[in-house]
Parts: structure tokens; C-alpha cells; sequence
């Protein structure tokens, strides 16, 4: 007996609308692409990865611009049985040389556009490639602390689990058309919005970035929005942004990063709708969400889906939060040692989250044990941007911290022993960092404060500059 094949593409593309004809992509400029469409693009493009010799298990390479193309490229390469490898668009030339070399693609792609339009010239694949459910399906950078990179390995049983519970628990339907503003080279787009759309066969309202006027104009055709807070925190900045033309929208998701209880709180006020938050990482995708139905409190990412065990320091108390469950990544890429260090003996994984649970089984964020800062929902690791700044000339020594920033959540600042000016360090910066990694504000200072053991003490450096971005 053979076994069931688990392919992810098939799991997806059973659930595509009957009528192909339904829009899968509402696009800006008025057009759309159909579901039928979309399973075309995904056929030819694993029949042009075919017929390029990428072979099951092969990555295949994506850095470029949003698009249903790469969506197509994402779904071909998951029906050839290869596994996807998303680059952030943003990254610079020796970032990007990095990601190559570790991951060894077999296929790098820039532009869907032109080589989905190249793909339509070879056989379509029928049959999608038979998978096991640990067989890998995508490659997703985390930065690391250390500051090298490491790819999450998620398989194909990873990744359908995760969609199929999430689908049911934020309870989607055919009826839905979802707002898709976020980049796909980051779980959240590419796997929270994009899989529930797909096993719902609803259209999304595809948007290339968060733009002020185009999210406003497709919220009243929109029943579900996914975001990071600063698209919320953007949104009640506008004075167009009313309950009205939220009226259509039955559920508001939130995560990333954490969502600020004063922008729940004026989002309820403002809509009379509580955004739904939940938590999740590259290395298990969702793992926790307030509930649909039940009530949605400010401050709590809410309950562990089902199947997800979750573990902290003890009943109600704060620790670094475990977890264990079928969505949970196999290790990170080429490296063994690295991936054994971040389990437990008994297969949970260390997160790196700091947090609890109250006696009804919510969970609480606290914080990160890492420093890390997020920024506009990307991560940003102190150690890779001090590594840049004190090759400097003009630095001796530095210290980046993350500061509360009313648009991105946290600013990066890097307070320096240096010299120059600040203007000239961001700009040096920038060569070597994508603009969200890169410092906002640099501070010169004679010393930094260190403990007994020689560690800079990031904790007084934050308390120091906390209103930075946000005086009185
Ligand atoms: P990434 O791997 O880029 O998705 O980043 C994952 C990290 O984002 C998690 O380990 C958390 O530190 C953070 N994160 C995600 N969602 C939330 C949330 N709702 N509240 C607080 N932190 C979050």
C-alpha cells in the first residue's frame, strides 16, 4: 500500500472553488485573477521547474516584488515537490549572498512576473509530486542573535496543519474576501493569509504594500484583515478610517508584534471592533489566538490551537515559553547542533519568549529573552547591527537597542563611541543593512554603562532613551 501523499499543494488546491472562474487576486488597477488561473500559473510552473531538472527536495529561490506571480511560483514549486526559499526583497547584495550559499538553490527567481510568463511555454505538471508530511516544503530565514541567519525547515504536515486549524478557528468560509496588505517572503503573509484564503477558495483583495488610500478603499469589500499593529496604529490615524467603512469587515487579526492595549482599546472605540491577536514565529507558524467567538482581551495573544501544548515556567508563572505540537518546524537548516540546543529532551521547542499563563489558559507575552527588537513587525537583531556599526571607521564600539517608535512599534537606535556625525553613520550603515534594520537615531556617548562582568547594560540604555521617539 502506498502511502497518502501529502503534498500541501494538493491539500490547498482540493478546497479551490468548483467555478475557476471565481477571483482568487483582486488587484488594484480593477483586475482580477481567477482561482482557475492561479492553478495555471502553479502547473506551468512546476512544469517549467521540472523541465529545468529541479529535482523533489531542490529549493527554489524568490526575492522580488509581490505579486500573484510569485504566488503561482509558491505553489509550483510546492506542486514539484521543491521547497520554496521567500528572500526579503529589502535585502542587499551581501545579505542575499549569505542566504544563497547556506541554502543552495537550485532555482533563484527575481522576477514571477516574467518567469511565470516564460513558464506558460512548458507542459503544465498534473499531478502534483507525492510528498511525505515531514518532506520540507519551505526554507524561512529567522535572523539569529548570533547574527547569522538560520533557515526554519517547514514541512508540508507543518504547514497543512497549521492552515486547517486556523481556517476553523477564525472561522473562514467561501463567503470571505480577505485583505491581504502584507509582504510573502514572512509567515504571516505568505502562510497565515495566504493559506486561509486558499482553503476558503475567497478572493483576496491584493494589495503589493499597507497604503493608506488603497487599504481604505478595499476595507468595505473586505471580511477579514490581517496586520501587523502598525497597520492598525496607521489605520486610527486616519480620519477616514470610520466604523462605516469597517462595517463589512467581521474580523480585524493582529500579530507580529505586539498590539499596544491603548490601540485595541481606541480601535474598539473608533469601530466598536476588538482586534482578535494572536502569536506565532517562522519556526511553528501560529501557535496561539484569542478566540473568535469567546472574549478577546487586550494585552493576552490568547489560547494555544488545538493540538499546540504549551509550557512556561509553572502555572501562572513567567518563563520562557515551550512548545510542542504539529505545526512546529524540524530543525533549522544544516544545523544539527544549533537545532538540538533549542529543543528539549522531551521535543519541545524553546521559543525564546518570555511569558505566562493565567489560571484560564491564556497566554501573556512578557517580553523577549533576546533583546530582539521588532520594528515595524520585522525582527531586528541588536548583535547583526552592532556587527555592521563597529566595522565603521568612524565606530568604536556600539550598543543598538530597540525604542518605543509611535509608528513602528520600536525604533532601532545605536548608542556609539564614536565619531563622525549621525547623519553620515546612518548612511554608512545603510550600505551593509535594509532600511528597517538600519539605525533611526544614533547617539554619541563617552561610555557605556556595563555590569560587573563587562556587559553592557541594554536595560539602562533603554530606561535612559525610553521617550526618544515619543517625548512627553
Ligand atoms: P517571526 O519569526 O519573524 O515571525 O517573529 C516571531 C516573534 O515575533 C515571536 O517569537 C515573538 O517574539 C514575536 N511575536 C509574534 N506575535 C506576537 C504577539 N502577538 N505579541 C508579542 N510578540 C509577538
Amino acid at each position: 500500500m502506498t502511502a497518502v501523499s501529502a503534498n500541501l499543494y494538493e491539500i490547498l488546491s482540493a478546497r479551490f472553488p468548483a467555478d475557476s472562474a471565481k477571483p482568487g487576486f483582486l488587484l488594484s488597477d480593477g483586475a482580477a485573477l481567477s482561482y482557475g488561473d492561479l492553478a495555471e500559473g502553479a502547473a506551468h510552473a512546476a512544469g517549467r521547474l521540472k523541465a529545468e531538472g529541479v529535482r523533489p527536495g531542490d529549493r527554489v529561490g524568490w526575492c522580488g516584488a509581490k505579486s500573484p506571480e510569485a504566488i503561482m511560483l509558491y505553489l509550483g514549486v510546492l506542486k514539484a515537490g521543491a521547497a520554496f526559499l521567500p528572500l526579503n526583497a529589502a535585502y542587499t547584495a551581501a545579505e542575499l549572498d549569505y542566504f544563497i550559499t547556506d541554502a543552495e538553490p537550485a532555482v533563484f527567481v527575481t522576477d514571477a512576473a516574467a518567469w511565470i510568463a516564460e513558464a506558460r511555454r512548458c507542459a503544465p505538471m498534473v499531478e502534483a509530486v507525492p510528498r511525505q508530511a515531514d518532506d520540507l516544503a519551505v526554507l524561512i530565514y529567522t535572523s539569529g542573535t548570533t547574527g547569522r541567519s538560520k533557515g526554519a525547515m517547514l514541512s508540508h504536515g507543518n504547514l497543512a496543519a497549521n492552515a486547517l486549524a486556523l481556517h476553523a478557528a477564525w472561522g473562514f468560509s467561501e463567503t470571505d474576501v480577505v485583505l491581504h496588505a502584507l509582504p510573502i517572503f514572512h509567515v504571516h503573509g505568505l502562510f497565515v493569509a495566504l493559506h486561509c484564503a486558499l482553503l476558503s477558495g475567497a478572493p483576496m483583495i491584493w494589495l503589493p504594500k499597507f497604503s493608506d488610500a488603497e487599504v481604505l478603499a478595499g476595507l468595505p469589500r473586505a471580511t477579514v484583515m490581517m496586520g501587523v499593529p502598525t497597520f492598525y496604529t496607521r489605520l486610527l490615524a486616519l480620519p477616514e478610517f470610520t466604523a462605516e467603512r469597517a462595517r463589512n469587515v467581521r474580523l480585524f487579526i493582529s500579530g507580529s508584534a505586539p498590539l499596544l492595549p491603548s490601540t485595541f482599546a481606541e480601535f474598539e472605540a473608533r469601530t466598536g471592533q476588538r482586534i482578535l491577536e494572536r502569536y506565532g514565529m517562522s519556526e511553528a507558524v501560529i501557535i496561539t489566538t484569542n478566540p473568535l467567538d469567546g472574549e478577546r482581551l487586550p494585552g493576552s495573544v490568547g489560547y494555544p490551537l488545538p493540538g499546540v501544548e504549551l509550557r512556561t515556567g509553572g502555572d501562572d508563572e513567567v518563563g520562557v515559553i515551550e512548545i510542542r505540537g504539529p505545526s512546529v518546524f524540524a530543525g533549522y537548516w544544516r544545523m544539527p547542533e544549533k537545532t538540538a540546543e533549542e529543543f528539549t529532551a522531551d521535543g519541545f521547542f524553546i521559543t525564546g519568549d518570555v511569558g505566562r499563563r493565567d489560571p484560564d489558559g491564556r497566554v501573556w507575552i512578557s517580553g523577549r529573552a533576546k533583546d530582539l527588537i521588532i520594528s515595524g513587525g520585522y525582527n531586528v537583531y541588536p548583535k547583526e547591527i552592532e556587527g555592521v556599526l563597529d566595522e565603521l571607521e568612524d565606530v568604536e564600539e556600539s550598543a543598538v537597542i530597540g525604542v518605543a517608535h509611535p509608528d513602528f512599534g520600536e525604533g532601532v537606535v545605536a548608542v556609539i563611541i564614536g565619531r563622525g556625525d549621525e547623519a553620515g553613520i546612518i548612511a554608512q550603515a545603510r550600505k551593509s543593512l535594509a532600511a528597517y534594520k538600519a539605525p533611526k537615531r544614533v547617539i554619541f556617548v563617552g561610555e557605556l554603562p556595563r555590569n560587573a562582568m563587562g556587559k553592557v547594560e541594554k536595560k539602562k540604555l533603554r530606561e535612559q532613551y525610553a521617550t526618544l521617539f515619543t517625548p512627553g
